[in-house]
């Protein structure tokens, strides 16, 4: 289910159709939702992953379209795509803490090397290119709520700083490419999102208690639980970045895209617990060294400049989120289910026209 779906659009058909367009990271849980809305309005769209976090079944319903293509390569090499490119949309990195504190060393190439491949790319060609950075540039925040002038509190020798410090890194480099090679530039900082398609296995708390909660397992709270966030439905953040990248040039960010409502995360257990009608217990572990205490965007930038606020509230969204892995976990079985998810998506692959290709009971487990 795509809640949000009908939100989407927000700009005008005459500035939206018919951009080459590339999504890095498109195979992801944002980028497949970013290339498949994009498609629907009419974009040609290459999408350039190296499927470390990604997924070809996110990707599948498209590839038959005749405006999607897909690369599998890696950011951290030079990118080359033949012909025009009219705007560029740099997701690739791996986004929850348990991926990207797998290979440390190359997420921070990823971020880096990736944005200067990605920058040179937006150079040579003149497009557009939007960085798709993260309210870890806050860090663990002595602000609150963080606005975008704040410079953040950020340890720099800590397990989460291959992630915080290659995205502030890449946030520098877009600057001065637009300083330098007055190359257009959007950054957007993105708060904690979810919806369909987040890896089953990723390690973020929706996901995880979302799992444990369906299948009756432990529902691991690390640390007090009274620790916050502010989730963003999938579907509100990628009509953010596509009112950010559309907006006028003199608009560069940094943007905070999030959902402004802050919960504690004993709170969003217990709300999963109840839409879900699970009896798992709460279970307590230790909290990872450097985990934010308290996380929510002022996101007044955002509605200035883009007219943009979220519009999904978060029990709707986690109703599309449980489906959608309930879906995944049903009894028929893993593989039963991912067979039946291929022939659904074969079939709308057949009619790519249509504006509900993504939804809840599509999956990449
Ligand atoms: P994801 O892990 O689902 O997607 C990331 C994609 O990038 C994957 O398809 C992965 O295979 C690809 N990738 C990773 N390294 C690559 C490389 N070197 N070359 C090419 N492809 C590579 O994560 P997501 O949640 O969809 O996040 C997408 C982007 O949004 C990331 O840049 C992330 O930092 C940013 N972001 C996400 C969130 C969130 O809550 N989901 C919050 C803040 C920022
Ligand atoms: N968290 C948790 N249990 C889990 C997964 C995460 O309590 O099974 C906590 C985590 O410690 C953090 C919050 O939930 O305080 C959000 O974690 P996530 O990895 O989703 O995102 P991030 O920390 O990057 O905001």
């Amino acid at each position: 289910m795509s809640v949000g779906r009908k939100n989407r659009s927000a700009v005008p058909a005459s500035v939206r159709r018919g951009h080459r367009t590339v999504v890095t990271g498109g195979a992801g849980f944002i980028g497949s939702h970013l290339c498949d809305h994009l498609i629907q309005r009419g974009d040609s769209v290459i999408c350039v992953d190296n499927l470390f976090t990604g997924s070809m079944r996110n990707i599948r319903p498209f590839l038959n379209h005749p405006h999607f293509s897909f690369q599998q390569h890696d950011i951290r090499e030079p990118l080359s795509i033949a012909g025009s490119v009219d705007r560029i949309y740099n997701l690739a990195c791996p986004a929850s803490p348990r991926h990207y504190q797998r290979d440390p060393v190359g997420t921070m190439r990823t971020c880096v090397q990736g944005a200067l491949n990605v920058l040179e790319l937006a150079r040579i060609k003149s497009s557009r290119v939007l960085q798709a950075s993260t309210s870890e540039v806050y860090g663990d925040p002595e602000m609150h709520p963080q606005a975008e002038e704040y410079v953040g509190h950020v340890n720099p020798i800590g397990p989460r700083a291959c992630y915080d410090e290659g995205k502030r890194a890449a946030e520098t480099l877009f600057f001065d490419y637009h300083r330098v090679h007055d190359v257009q530039i959007k950054v957007a900082r993105i708060f904690n999102t979810y919806g369909p398609r987040m890896l089953e296995n990723d390690g973020r708390v929706v996901s995880n208690f979302i799992v444990q909660a369906l299948r009756g397992a432990p529902i691991t709270i690390y640390g007090s639980g009274h620790q916050t966030r502010s989730f963003c439905y999938v579907d509100d953040l990628i009509r953010g970045l596509e009112l950010l990248m559309e907006s006028d040039k003199s608009v560069t960010g940094p943007c905070n895209l999030g959902n402004p409502e802050e919960i504690t995360i004993e709170e969003i257990a217990r709300q999963i617990l109840s839409q879900s009608r699970s009896n798992s217990e709460l279970h307590h572990k230790p909290l990872p060294e450097d985990d934010p205490k308290r996380r929510k965007p002022a996101i007044g930038r955002a509605i200035t400049s883009l007219g943009w606020k979220p519009a999904v509230a978060l029990k709707t969204g986690l109703e599309a989120t449980i489906a959608y892995f309930s879906l995944g976990i049903a009894t028929h079985g893993r593989e039963a289910t991912v067979a039946s998810i291929d022939s659904a998506r074969a079939a709308r692959a057949r009619q790519p026209r249509r504006r509900d290709v993504a939804d809840s009971r599509e999956s990449s487990f």
